[in-house]
């Protein structure tokens, strides 16, 4: 039940305006108003987690 909107910055490096987008433009394509730049949004939350588990951690076991 979060639906604060996406904060999502303008690629655009002469931009770099940080756009606040609804939960609903997930996977969608938005445009930055100050610049007209397309921007797509990613479906998935941005954020990224500290002390999340090494793939290369994760051993295989074969089966016993
Ligand atoms: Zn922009």
């Amino acid at each position: 039940m979060s639906e604060s909107p996406i904060r999502i910055r303008c690629p655009n490096l002469t931009c770099r305006k940080v756009l606040a987008v609804p939960q609903v433009a997930r996977g969608k394509t938005v445009r930055c108003r100050t610049c007209s730049t397309s921007i797509r949004v990613p479906s998935k939350p941005e954020s990224k987690k500290t002390g999340s588990p090494d793939p290369e951690s994760v051993e295989s076991k074969p089966n016993q």
